[in-house]
């Protein structure tokens, strides 16, 4: 019996050429661009492991929690880490980057998350990028939450390592990724005798054994479904056009803040300024007394299908997520979702206004 996912001819080089060359555009890059056999992570542990080392002096800017694992990651390679941690309401400033090389000017190594989905927090990565490049140093940044969902220009914003994810904004798989290089991260991870090499974490196995020799040959056989969905979400990117689908996802966040505002009932956004709001997801603060796991268990139960989710760890008591991104950026399931939580507060009884929420929402989105 043939199946849709079985079967498949072999991915050939050409054809994992060219998805690379696809994702290259996306992101309007004329860096390399490796897609890395596994999800962002990988690429992520990847550039950190490639770049850092005994001597390496790295800021770490904290705004949620993939931060912390990066941090941990650069101490394990033996750098010195400077943390910078802001609270997950608000953003990171290129005047705290810019402080923080004023105190430790020997920061060579600067890693900072672009949109966190998991605290609902977006940086300003050009303001930044421009002070890290002033002072020299390598610039890794973790796109996987704003690549799709708002602009990203890795080039233009000296960007040194950028790493993607599909799985978000961009409505594809989890289990490929992607990072954009420049001359710069070669050549320090080039000279880096701690770099992982003849690994699945190297990046300069894929220079040396890939990029370098024209992409003739791959590494090893490719997720081969993996690839092809991730041409497919390209391909589907590409048909609606990245502005498009970038306003999409702004939208949606502007619709899903303002229409908690208007339900009322004491629930507020996370991140107190809308500048600073993510587009990929929206974080709300649950109402105070109220617990916000249970808040989104009880809306679950009556549309199972919402992208809510309550915070991660310590904050399960206090966030809702509405991940409203890739297929759920849409008018329909930002009603859906504020609908649900609107209900569930009800049933809890707190004094709610469904109606205004819809108006606020459908306002926006006219
Ligand atoms: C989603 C995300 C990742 C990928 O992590 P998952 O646990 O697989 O979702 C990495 N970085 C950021 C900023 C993300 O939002």
């Amino acid at each position: 019996m043939t199946h849709p996912f079985l079967d498949l001819a072999p991915l050939g080089a050409a054809h994992f050429a060219a998805i690379e060359d696809r994702v290259a555009r996306l992101l309007d890059t004329e860096q390399d661009v490796v897609i890395m056999q596994g999800e962002a992570l990988l690429p992520l542990e990847g550039c950190i492991r490639g770049a850092a080392r005994p001597g390496t002096k790295a800021l770490n800017v904290i705004t949620g929690p993939y931060g912390q694992t990066f941090g941990n990651w650069l101490r394990d390679c033996g750098a010195s880490v400077v943390d910078l941690a802001v609270p997950f309401h608000t953003a990171v400033t290129a005047a705290q980057v810019e402080a923080a090389f004023a105190e430790h000017p020997d920061i060579d190594f600067v890693s900072l998350v672009h949109a966190e989905a998991a605290t609902g927090n977006t940086n300003p990565v050009a303001e930044i990028g421009e002070v890290v490049r002033a002072h020299g140093a390598l610039f890794m940044l973790d796109a996987v939450a704003s690549v799709a969902a708002e602009p990203l220009l890795p080039d233009a914003w000296g960007v040194d390592l950028c790493v993607i994810g599909a799985q978000k904004a961009m409505g594809g798989p989890a289990g490929v990724s992607a990072v954009s290089v420049s001359e710069r991260a070669w050549q320090r991870m080039a000279a880096n005798p701690e770099a992982p090499r003849r690994s699945y974490l190297s990046l300069l196995d894929w220079k040396e054994r890939w990029i370098d020799g024209g992409r003739k040959a791959l590494l090893h056989a490719p997720a081969q479904l993996e690839m092809l969905a991730l041409e497919a979400c390209v391909e589907r990117i590409e048909a609606e056009g990245l502005a498009a689908l970038t306003v999409r996802h702004a939208t949606a966040a502007t619709a899903t803040r303002a229409g908690a505002l208007a339900l009322g009932g004491g629930l507020e956004p996370y991140v107190y300024e809308a500048a600073d709001a993510a587009p990929v997801a929206t974080t709300l603060r649950a109402p105070r007394g109220v617990d916000a796991s249970d808040l989104v268990a009880r809306a679950l139960a009556a549309d199972p299908v919402l992208p809510l989710v309550a915070g991660g760890g310590a904050l399960a008591k206090e966030m809702i997520r509405v991940n409203h991104y890739g297929p759920d950026a849409t008018r329909g399931v930002v009603h859906a979702s504020l609908a649900a939580l609107g209900a569930a507060m009800g049933e809890a009884g707190l004094g709610v206004d469904l109606e205004a929420a819809r108006r606020a929402v459908t306002e926006i989105w006219a």
